[in-house]
């Protein structure tokens, strides 16, 4: 009789073996476990704003159903949805791309899941700066590629530079993956770094895969640049995945986008004829309207992430023990808690399992971004949460001693 696992009885695909499920998912289900219970959580976990989507936004998709907009689109997308991204790159960037560059996707992530799938065969070697968003690596297993992780320090602000991607590049690299600003850090490559590693990248026939969901999220003055802008000798492996997740707080919608050469394209809109078809057609309508319409509410949510983190930082860096380095971008601070791992506290896992169940605080370990020792705190949360975040913080590192 058979009494095996699941794992046993089931013949998963070699390719399932190698991936870990979402760390960040995992703290959501936890807190919500608590908060089912009746317990108070202060939930600083969440990688979405905790603004709504804007109003002219949501009236765009009521409308939209009204009018019976509810059947397949093409699966790229209506081609009023692309001329509505290229307008945005045209009027925020100067930048004119065509037509056949880009298809929109269900969710960055989408963008970023084709992608890889259209390039990397297995054995490929896709470089990833470390501390990473955790879906990077996994998706890079489910494409049979071998994920190479590029470290970065906190001394330097978690700094990619061409001089370390140089070193890390090997024959077998396909593609290397940037995403400034960054998810966990905040971290932002400067714009003139940002083109040298490119001009690397291309020299040694390797794609750069530009995850710019963030982009619009900067700070102290900072310029967003996109990579869709840099010159056409380089546009032929630069590939841009975006998002109107974060940018319009549209996250619950899944409308993301890819802007890359028409081959590229033609591969990815290959792809999701077969997986997904289209994004919704009524998400396609909201984002219409979010793309083309006022774009007030983005400076209003950047504002208020800026006097967040302004707040943020230095109240993490008071703690003792604790060192923040202050990002420029995102809304992620990503501190360092290493003087606090000991027998019983020794990974962040632990850290962070204890600190939600002993002060009922979410924050998500830096394990599952590729950095042991350091924790993600998310300030898409209102101030006073924050705040009632520090406090319990405080109290519990000085439980830990
Ligand atoms: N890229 C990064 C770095 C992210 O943090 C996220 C979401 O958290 C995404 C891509 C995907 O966003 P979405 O699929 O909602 O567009």
């Amino acid at each position: 009789m058979a009494t095996a696992g699941t794992e046993k009885r089931h013949a998963l695909a070699i390719r399932l073996r190698l991936m870990e499920e979402s760390s960040t998912m995992a703290v959501m289900v936890a807190a919500q476990k608590l908060r089912a219970r009746g317990i108070k959580v202060v939930d600083l976990g969440a990688g979405e704003p905790d603004f709504n989507t804007p109003d002219n936004v949501k009236e765009a998709a009521k409308r939209a159903i009204d009018a019976n907009f509810t059947r397949y689109t093409p699966a790229t997308g209506v081609p009023e949805l692309k001329a509505a991204i290229l307008q945005r790159y045209r009027s925020d960037f100067g930048v004119e791309r065509g037509r056949d560059e880009v298809v929109a996707n269900v969710g960055g992530k989408q963008s970023i899941f084709n992608l890889l799938l259209a390039l990397v065969d297995p054995g490929d070697e896709v470089l990833i700066p470390a501390p990473y968003w955790v879906t990077f690596p996994q998706i890079v297993y489910l494409c049979e590629g071998t994920p190479v992780v590029l470290e970065t320090s906190p001394e330097t602000g978690f700094q990619v530079t061409a001089d370390a991607v140089r070193r890390q590049l090997t024959a077998r690299t396909k593609v290397l993956i940037l995403n400034s600003p960054g998810n966990p850090t905040g971290a932002v490559i400067p714009q003139a770094e940002f083109v040298r590693i490119c001009e690397l990248a291309v020299e040694r026939g390797v794609y750069v895969l530009s995850d710019e969901c963030y982009q619009r999220f900067l700070y102290d003055g900072l310029e967003p640049y996109t990579a869709a802008a840099l010159p056409l000798e380089l546009r032929q492996r630069v590939l841009v995945s975006g998002s109107l997740s974060k940018t319009y707080a549209m996250t619950g919608w899944r409308l993301g986008y890819t802007i890359a050469p028409p081959e590229i394209i033609a591969a990815v809109a290959k792809i999701q004829g077969h997986e997904t078809s289209n994004p919704t057609s009524i998400a396609q309508a909201a984002a219409i309207e979010a793309l083309s319409g006022p774009q007030d509410s983005v400076g209003v949510m950047i504002r208020e992430y800026q006097r967040r983190r302004d707040y943020l930082v230095p109240a993490l860096n008071a703690l003792p023990g604790v060192r923040c380095f202050n990002p420029q971008g995102a809304f992620y601070v990503f501190p360092d808690i290493r003087s606090y791992l000991r027998p019983g506290v020794e990974t962040s896992d632990a850290f962070c399992a204890r600190a939600l169940d002993e002060a009922h605080l979410a924050v998500t370990p830096g394990s599952g971004f590729g950095t042991d020792g350091f924790i993600r705190i998310s300030y898409a949360a209102a101030q006073s949460e924050l705040e009632e975040g520090v406090r319990r913080l405080g109290s519990f590192l000085s439980k830990l001693g």
